[in-house]
C-alpha cells in the first residue's frame, strides 16, 4: 500500500482537484489510501466562524460560514454531473450539523467549539474530491476518518490513541480494498470515544498520514506539495535557495526544531519507527524527483539556512545573585511548559541566562509575571535569530558579515546568530 497526502494548495479549486485527479489516475493499479486537506485557506475561514461563535456574534458567524458554504457548492457544481446529488448530500448533512451548533450559545470551552466546526473543513473537501474521483471512474471509497482516528479530548492539540485507531483501521478499513483500490479520507483530525470531533494541530495532515503509513506498513508515503521538494532555505527569503534530493529522518526533525517549515515536526516519528520513505513530490510536475527522506545518512548537504524575525532576547539574573542551578532552571522550565514557550536559544552563565524566543508579547508578559519571583527580567526586541545546519566558512561570510551579531551559539553543525 502507499500513502499520499494532498495539501489544501492542491484542492483549492476546480483546476487543481482535476489536476489531482490525473495524478491519482497514474497510480490507479495499487492500493492507495489518500489523505486529503481541507481546501485552499478554509481551516482558517473556519476559525473565524469559530471565532464569532464564541465571541456572541452569532450573526457574523452564520454569515461567515454561509461563505464556506457557497464557495464548495459551486466548486462541486463544477466538477460533477453524476455523482453530484451524492455529494450535496453529504455536504448538506456536514453543513446542518455545524448550523446547529451556531444557532446555540456556546457553555464549554472555546477550543471544543473550535474543533466542532472547524473539523468539516476536510469532510467537505474530501467529499468533493472523493465523487470528483467516482466521477472520472476512477472507484474510490470515502472515509469519515472520524470513525477510525481516535484520540483524547484535548481539544486542538488531541493526542492520539494507537491502540484503538490501529485496531479499527485494520478492521473497518483493510477489507474496503477488496471493493475499492483507493481508500480517501481527511487528515488533520479525529474523533474522542464521546464522538467528538477533535483536532491534531494546525497543518496536521502529514501526521494523520503518517498514522495510516505507519499502521499499514505502506511502502512509502507521499506528501504532495506546490513545491519541488524540501529546501536548504525559505526561497522567499533567500533567492539562491537549493533542493536536497534526500534527508534523513535526523535532519528533517533538527531542521523542523530550529524552525523551518519544510513538514509537520510529529510526521517523522511514526515513519521513522517503521522504516517508511517519505517522498516530498511536487503535484504541478510530477516528472521532478522530489525529495526523498529515509534512514539513510545523506551523502552532503549545503548549509540548511533558517532564518527566524522577530525574536525577544530575555535577559534573566537571579535576584540574590545566587548560582543558576538546578532549581531554578527547573522552574524556569515549568513556566515555559505551562506557557507554551518555545525558547529558540539559552545561554546560561553564572548568575544569568539568555533566552531567545519568538516576540508574542501576550507570552512574554505573562512570562515576565511568573518569573519574576526568582528573576529579574530585561527584554530587548527586534533581533533575528538564523541558524545554519552543516556551516562552512563560505555560508558565515555569506550569511552574517556585516550583521550587528549579539550572541552566536555552537556546536559542530550548527550555528546560531541573534544579530539585528
Ligand atoms: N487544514 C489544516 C490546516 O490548514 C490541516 C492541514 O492542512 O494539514 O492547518
Ligand atoms: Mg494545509
Amino acid at each position: 500500500m502507499k500513502i499520499f497526502k494532498f495539501g489544501g494548495a492542491s484542492v483549492q479549486d476546480v483546476d487543481h482537484i482535476k489536476h489531482v485527479a490525473r495524478i491519482i489516475e497514474q497510480y490507479k493499479d495499487e492500493k492507495l489510501l489518500i489523505v486529503v486537506s481541507a481546501m485552499g485557506k478554509t481551516t482558517n475561514a473556519l476559525e473565524k466562524v469559530a471565532e464569532a461563535f464564541y465571541e456572541g456574534r452569532k450573526d457574523d458567524a452564520l454569515r461567515l460560514f454561509s461563505e464556506i458554504k457557497k464557495q464548495h457548492i459551486t466548486i462541486a457544481k463544477y466538477l460533477l454531473v453524476l455523482t453530484f446529488n451524492d455529494c450535496i448530500a453529504r455536504m448538506a448533512d456536514l453543513f446542518t450539523e455545524i448550523e446547529w451548533l451556531l444557532h446555540d450559545k456556546p457553555v464549554r470551552e472555546y477550543n471544543y467549539y473550535y474543533d466542532q466546526i472547524v473539523s468539516i473543513g476536510e469532510l467537505l473537501s474530501t467529499s468533493i474530491v472523493s465523487a470528483y474521483l467516482n466521477e472520472v471512474k476512477i472507484d474510490n471509497a470515502w472515509i469519515d476518518v472520524r470513525d477510525i482516528l481516535r484520540t483524547d479530548n484535548h481539544f486542538r492539540e488531541a493526542i492520539v490513541d494507537w491502540e484503538y485507531t490501529s485496531k479499527t483501521a485494520e478492521t473497518l478499513m483493510l477489507p474496503l480494498f477488496d471493493q475499492h483500490p483507493i481508500l480517501l479520507t481527511q487528515g488533520f483530525i479525529g474523533c474522542t470515544s464521546d464522538n467528538e470531533s477533535t483536532t491534531l494541530g494546525r497543518e496536521g495532515s502529514d501526521f494523520s498520514a503518517a498514522i495510516f503509513a505507519n499502521i499499514f506498513n505502506a511502502e512509502n508515503l507521499t506528501i504532495w506539495k506546490d513545491v519541488e521538494g524540501v529546501m536548504n532555505a525559505d526561497p522567499k527569503i533567500f533567492p539562491e535557495a537549493v533542493y536536497i534530493s534526500h534527508l534523513n529522518y535526523e535532519e528533517v526533525i533538527e531542521m523542523a526544531y530550529y524552525g523551518a517549515q519544510v513538514i509537520h515536526p510529529k510526521t517523522i516519528k511514526p515513519l521513522q519507527n517503521k522504516n517508511i520513505p517519505l517522498h516530498v513530490k511536487c503535484f504541478l510536475d510530477t516528472a521532478l524527483p522530489g525529495t526523498v527522506i529515509d534512514n539513510q545518512k545523506p551523502a552532503s548537504l549545503p548549509p540548511v539556512i533558517i532564518l527566524k524575525s522577530n525574536q525577544a532576547l530575555l535577559s534573566l539574573q537571579t535576584h540574590d545573585f545566587s548560582f543558576i542551578e538546578e532549581e531554578p532552571i527547573r522552574r524556569l522550565y515549568k513556566i515555559f511548559n505551562k506557557k507554551k514557550i518555545k525558547p529558540n536559544l539559552i545561554l546560561t552563565g553564572a548568575i544569568g541566562l539568555q533566552i531567545v524566543v519568538d516576540d508574542i508579547p501576550e507570552k512574554i508578559e505573562a512570562f515576565g509575571a511568573e518569573a519574576s519571583e526568582t528573576f529579574e527580567l530585561n527584554v530587548t526586541k527586534g533581533f533575528h535569530l538564523l541558524t545554519i545546519r552543516h556551516y562552512n566558512d563560505e555560508a558565515l561570510e555569506k550569511y552574517l558579515s556585516g550583521k550587528r551579531k549579539f550572541l552566536v551559539q555552537q556546536d559542530q553543525t550548527t550555528l546560531q546568530a541573534l544579530y539585528y
